[in-house]
């Protein structure tokens, strides 16, 4: 297929999911299980797929190559909405030498004597490179806003802490990812917006599969007894730091296949657009390369 009816399927997949104005965004008007109108078994979408993942592994091949621009991808859900797998498959053709990934869990001791960006954006990707974070700072608006009991061991001084404190946080996240644009970091967002029955699903099925027994843990159905509280954050989230630089996707999240095929997507559209290429060589490096040419042909 010529890469202009590629990209056009592509934009397909990407532009219903893309967040760049948070005003009047509500989350019910997102449906989790959407697929655009594509069936699986089709195979259709398997080839959308590996598309998009081929074309972002030779997109990556001259980021790298150019050691310029970088990018940043967060992805946050709910449990078991499909995170890992979503990253294992769509960066499965990338180089791993360009790209690293970074799972924020529960912050240390010594994450909570700083300010709360400080863990992150140490992590930061360097330039040429591809950044995962897998949960990332807006954890920090999600999990300690729902759990307040967590914002009372990170140590703030009395008088900071107000009610204001989730808007002043999210206008924060939101200067911090201008100001990481202004440098050349490409940040796009990913909320895998899993259902709560699907949910329910999966860990039923982590309880009913041996191999799958691992991932189950206890805490995550506690979880579910605020799901209310968690959309509300993210949708206050969403509302304060959707912008065209620093776009959300919320993705459907019911159907890993189409998950995987959004967000791969999502990925190369927003590369394609940095009109990438590879370094072009200099009259100086030309000589000096038909020199070295010419004297390796010599060599015996
Ligand atoms: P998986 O369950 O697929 O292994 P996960 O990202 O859910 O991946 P867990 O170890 O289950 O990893 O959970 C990490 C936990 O850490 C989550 O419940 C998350 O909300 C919590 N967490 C992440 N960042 C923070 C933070 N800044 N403060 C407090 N808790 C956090
Ligand atoms: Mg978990």
């Amino acid at each position: 297929m010529p890469r202009k009816d590629i990209l056009d399927s592509i934009q397909k997949y990407v532009q219903p999911f893309r967040i760049m104005k948070g005003q009047g965004f509500r989350l019910k008007n997102y449906d989790p299980g959407d697929t655009c109108g594509l069936k699986l078994e089709k195979g259709e979408a398997s080839e959308l797929l590996q598309q998009g993942t081929e074309w972002l592994a030779q997109e990556q091949d001259m980021l790298y190559a150019q050691d310029r621009w970088s990018l940043l991808l967060v992805f946050q859900a709910m449990d078991a909405a499909g995170k890992d797998s979503t990253i294992k498959h769509v960066m499965s053709g990338v180089n791993p030498q360009g790209c690293q990934v970074f799972s924020f869990k529960q912050p240390s001791q010594e994450d909570l004597s700083h300010d709360f960006l400080w863990r992150y954006y140490k992590c930061l990707p360097e330039r040429g490179r591809i950044g995962i974070f897998n949960r990332s700072y807006y954890e920090e608006v999600l999990v300690v806003r729902v759990h307040e009991e967590i914002l009372k061991r990170q140590k703030m001084p009395e008088p900071l802490v107000s009610r204001r404190i989730w808007d002043e946080r999210l206008a924060d996240i939101d200067h911090f990812e201008e100001y990481l644009t202004r440098q050349g970091v490409i940040i796009l967002k990913f909320f895998l917006q899993v259902s709560r029955e699907e949910q329910k699903k999966r860990f039923m099925k982590r309880l009913d599969t041996p191999e799958k027994n691992w991932k189950f843990s206890a805490s995550d159905v506690h979880e579910r007894k605020f799901w209310d509280d968690y959309m509300h954050a993210y949708e206050e989230a969403i509302r304060a730091t959707a912008s065209k630089n620093a776009p959300w996707f919320v993705v459907p999240a019911d159907n890993k296949w189409f998950t995987r095929l959004v967000v791969a997507d999502a990925i190369v559209e927003a590369v394609e657009q940095l009109d990438l290429a590879y370094p072009k060589v200099d009259a100086e490096k030309k000589k000096e390369m038909a020199t070295m040419r010419a004297a390796l042909a010599r060599e015996p």
